[in-house]
């Protein structure tokens, strides 16, 4: 008999698993349908030996020092900051050139031929920006602060490639995850603690899951082995419509198809990720995996992430009507006892890493404390 079955081996099912089985000597079964642990974190050598991430590139940012302190327990860091660089057309021109993404000072400079200072590109861009009344979808974030062409050029045909929608049908915390900025920080993230794990991510989750109360299986399904599997509690991190039989319909998710390449050449391009915004090219960006671990190799692994409507589910789409329907998920959720709904996919929330340690380490909190289901998320 177990505690615990676990639905789940990314960051949610092994943080759980590994806080009931160390803190609370429960006996936890913690199996995913994937033939391997990580969940979308995962990451392998490659046939090359260059460490890659089989669903698209993870890069370690938080804020949140708790979060950063629990990992370091089961792993060392690498010092890491990633840049991003899209590829654009020149207003006018047409010229196709590199420019920093977060758009800062540079990028205005280098596109527009000027010269601005920090001060100037401010009041460059306020004459720019659009009045916009209420900032409520992805485009009123950012008309309202760079103007039109800049939207157009780094986000509109972006947007409808990864979502399928444009994002004047979007909420507006999908691009503002993407900040604008009018000083020279070249940065993705501004994150106070910015790293990757030493020696990868799996190795990190193979030393979260190594407890003797911990039983792992990989490559099965809830759905085979629910019912062989004798256990009192359940967690679940998968989609939250998948368990309740998809009763009220699909909650919507977008997928990627990822294309992983090796090249005979020792580098590809200058940074960590280029973004390629233009609606024409069908993918939205390319990783070179070297630049986030380190890695010194005479060849090296790129990923290409094509947006796809099939597939694996790995993002939840927000926008208002996908918040309606998984609220009638959640209240079923909140009144089905003794299984906890934890993750990306069971809360609906497009969530980094961090902040699904954060969710799973305040779960936990809550089970010890002895807090009911309920008033689990
Ligand atoms: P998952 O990692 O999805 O784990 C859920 C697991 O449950 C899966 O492995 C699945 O196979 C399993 N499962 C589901 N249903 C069943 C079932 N019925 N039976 C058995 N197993 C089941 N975050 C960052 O912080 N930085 C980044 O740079 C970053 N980049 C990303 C890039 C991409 C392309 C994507 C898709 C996400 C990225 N993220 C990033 C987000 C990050 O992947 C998630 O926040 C995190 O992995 C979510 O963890 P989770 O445990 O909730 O879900
Ligand atoms: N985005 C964009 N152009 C870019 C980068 C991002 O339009 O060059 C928008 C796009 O809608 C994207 C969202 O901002 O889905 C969030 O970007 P982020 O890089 O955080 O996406 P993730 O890494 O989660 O896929």
């Amino acid at each position: 008999m177990f505690d615990w079955l676990i639905v789940g081996a990314g960051f949610a099912g092994s943080v759980l698993a590994e806080r009931l089985a160390s803190q609370r000597n429960e006996r936890v079964m913690i199996i995913d349908r994937r033939p391997h642990i990580g969940g979308n974190a995962y990451d392998h050598l490659d046939a090359a030996g260059l460490l890659i991430h089989r669903y698209g590139p993870h890069i370690f940012h938080t804020n949140a020092q708790q979060v950063a302190d629990y990992l370091s327990r089961f792993t060392s860091w690498r010092p890491y900051e990633h840049r991003v660089l899209a590829e654009v057309k020149r207003p006018g021109s047409g010229e196709t050139l590199r420019v920093p993404i977060p758009i800062n000072l540079d990028t205005i400079n280098r596109l527009y031929g000027l010269s601005l200072t920090e001060a100037e590109v401010e009041a460059w861009m306020a004459a720019r920006a659009e009045p916009v009344a209420e900032i409520r979808t992805s485009e009123d974030v950012v008309v309202g602060k760079v103007g039109r062409e800049l939207y157009e050029l780094f986000f509109r045909g972006y947007t409808r490639k990864q979502w399928a929608l444009d994002p004047s049908e979007l909420d507006r915390s999908v691009t503002a995850r993407v900040p604008t900025r009018t000083n020279r920080d070249d940065r993705y993230f501004t994150d106070s603690f910015q790293a990757m794990p030493a020696e990868g991510y799996t190795k990190m989750f193979e030393r979260m899951l190594a407890h003797p109360n911990i039983t792992i299986r990989t490559g099965v399904d809830y759905r085979a082995i629910r019912d062989q599997v004798p256990h009192r509690k359940l967690i679940w991190t998968g989609p939250v419509d998948e368990y309740f039989g998809f009763r009220f319909g699909k909650l919507p998710y977008r997928s990627l198809r990822f294309e992983h390449q090796t090249l005979d050449q020792e580098w590809h391009q200058p940074v960590g990720t280029v973004n390629y915004p233009a609606e024409d090219v069908p993918y939205t960006r390319t990783s070179e995996y070297k630049h986030l671990t380190g890695q010194v190799h005479p060849r090296t692994s790129i990923t290409t992430e094509y947006p796809s409507a099939e597939g694996d589910p790995y993002y939840p789409i927000p926008r208002p009507e996908n918040q309606v329907l998984y609220k009638r998920y959640e209240a079923l959720a909140d009144a089905t006892q003794d299984v906890w709904f934890v993750g990306r996919l069971a809360t609906y929330r497009y969530y980094n890493m961090d902040q699904i340690v954060g969710q799973a380490l305040a779960t936990f909190q809550r089970i010890a404390a002895g807090v009911p289901r309920a008033s689990a998320v």
